[in-house]
C-alpha cells in the first residue's frame, strides 16, 4: 500500500526568497497572474555559475525578483544555463530575457522549444481561423467567438522572445548538474515532450508539471492539433515515474514538494478513470465537447478556465474515440458530436 502524500517543508519561500529543498537544490517561488498564482523554479550551483530549472512568466515583478536573487544568493556567479521543462509561458517565459540579461544558454526538448517559437510568433489570420473552427466544432456559440479570436495571440504576450539557439535535451539523457547526474524523463500529455529530471544520488525528481500534488496537470486538446489524444500520452508517461523509488522527493512546478510518489500516480490515474466513466455515461445521446464540459465541471468557470475545461473534456472524448468506445461525427455546420459506442455488453 503506497504511503500517503507527505509535505516535508513547513510553509513556502516568499517571492524572491531562496530555500534549500535538497542538498544543493534551491527552491524559488515566483508569482503568476492566474488563479494558480505561483510557480516553483529551481537553482543549482555549478563551479562556474548557476543552472536554473524553469524561468517564470514574463512580467516586471518576476524579473525584479530574479535580479535580487542573482545579486544576493548567486554570489557574483552568472546564470549560465536554463533547463526548461516545457513550452508553457510560466516555465519558459523569461528565457529570452535571461539569455540577454545574463548570457544563459537554453537547454530544452526540441518539440517544446519549436512550439514555443511557433506560438511566440503571435496572432495571425491563420491562427484566428483555426481557433474559430476548433471552438465552433466544440459547440461554442457566437457569444463566445470574440473571446476565442482574442486568445489566439495570448501566448506571445506572456513570454520574452524565445532564444534562437537551443541545446536540445532528450529522453533518458544524463545531464551533469551541480556535479551530480540527472536523468531526463520525457513525458507527453501536458505538453509535447515535457522534461522531468531525476537524480538517483539525491533521490530527487524535478517533476515540472508532469506530476503535481493536489491538482491534476492540465491535459487538453488545443486548436493547433485538433485531433490529438493527449490523455493517452499522459497515462503512458505515468508508467515511467512508477519505476522511481517510493521515497523520491518530488519537486513539482506548482504547490509544495512532497513524498508519496506512487500514491500520487495512482490517484492521478484514478481521477482520469472516473472522468472517462462520466464522459462515456454523458454521451448516451450525441454530445459536443461543451456539453461534456458541463458534466465534468460542476463549479463555475471564468473566461480563462473555460478554455482549459473544454480542452480537458475533448481529451477525455478523444481518448475514448481512440479506444473504440466512442464515435465522433462532424456535422455540415462544423459542430462535432460524440456518442458512446455500443453498451456495456457489446
Ligand atoms: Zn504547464
Amino acid at each position: 500500500m503506497p504511503a500517503e502524500i507527505h509535505y516535508p517543508f513547513a510553509g513556502v519561500p516568499a517571492n524572491g526568497e531562496v530555500r534549500e529543498a535538497a542538498p544543493g537544490v534551491f527552491w524559488v517561488r515566483m508569482p503568476l497572474p492566474f488563479r494558480l498564482d505561483h510557480i516553483n523554479l529551481w537553482l543549482i550551483e555549478e563551479d562556474d555559475g548557476w543552472t536554473v530549472i524553469d524561468t517564470g512568466i514574463a512580467c516586471e515583478e518576476t524579473k525584479a525578483a530574479w535580479e535580487r536573487i542573482v545579486a544576493t544568493h548567486c554570489a557574483g556567479k552568472p546564470l549560465r544555463r536554463m533547463i526548461v521543462t516545457h513550452f508553457h509561458p510560466d516555465h519558459v517565459g523569461l528565457a529570452g530575457w535571461m539569455a540577454d540579461r545574463f548570457g544563459a544558454a537554453l537547454w530544452m526538448p526540441l518539440a517544446e522549444w519549436a512550439f514555443a517559437r511557433v506560438l511566440g510568433a503571435g496572432r495571425s489570420p491563420a491562427a484566428e481561423e483555426g481557433y474559430g473552427r476548433f471552438y465552433r466544432a466544440a459547440g461554442f456559440g457566437p457569444d463566445r467567438m470574440e473571446l476565442v479570436a482574442s486568445r489566439s495571440g495570448n501566448y506571445a504576450t506572456r513570454i520574452t522572445p524565445i532564444p534562437f539557439a537551443l541545446r536540445r535535451i532528450e529522453d533518458n539523457e544524463v545531464i551533469a548538474i551541480g556535479g551530480r547526474n540527472w536523468q531526463v524523463i520525457v513525458g507527453g500529455g501536458h505538453s509535447y515532450e515535457h522534461a522531468s529530471l531525476y537524480c538517483a544520488e539525491l533521490g530527487v525528481l524535478i517533476a515540472g508539471d508532469q506530476v503535481l500534488p493536489q491538482i491534476s496537470p492540465n491535459i487538453s486538446v488545443w486548436p493547433s492539433e485538433p485531433e490529438a489524444d493527449p490523455l493517452r500520452h499522459f497515462l503512458a508517461s505515468l508508467e515511467r515515474f512508477r519505476q522511481l523509488p517510493e521515497d523520491t522527493l518530488v519537486l513539482p512546478g506548482h504547490r509544495r514538494p512532497f513524498t508519496g510518489l506512487h500514491g500520487r500516480l495512482g490517484a492521478l490515474a484514478t481521477h482520469h478513470d472516473e472522468r472517462l466513466a462520466r464522459t462515456w455515461e454523458a454521451c448516451a445521446e450525441p454530445r459536443t465537447g461543451l456539453d461534456v464540459l458541463k458534466v465534468l465541471f460542476e463549479q463555475s468557470l471564468d473566461d480563462h478556465q473555460v478554455f482549459f475545461a473544454v480542452g480537458e473534456s475533448l481529451a477525455h472524448l478523444h481518448f475514448l474515440v481512440g479506444q473504440g468506445r466512442m464515435t465522433r461525427t462532424c456535422r455540415g455546420d462544423g459542430v462535432c458530436l460524440f456518442e458512446r459506442w455500443g453498451d456495456c455488453n457489446a
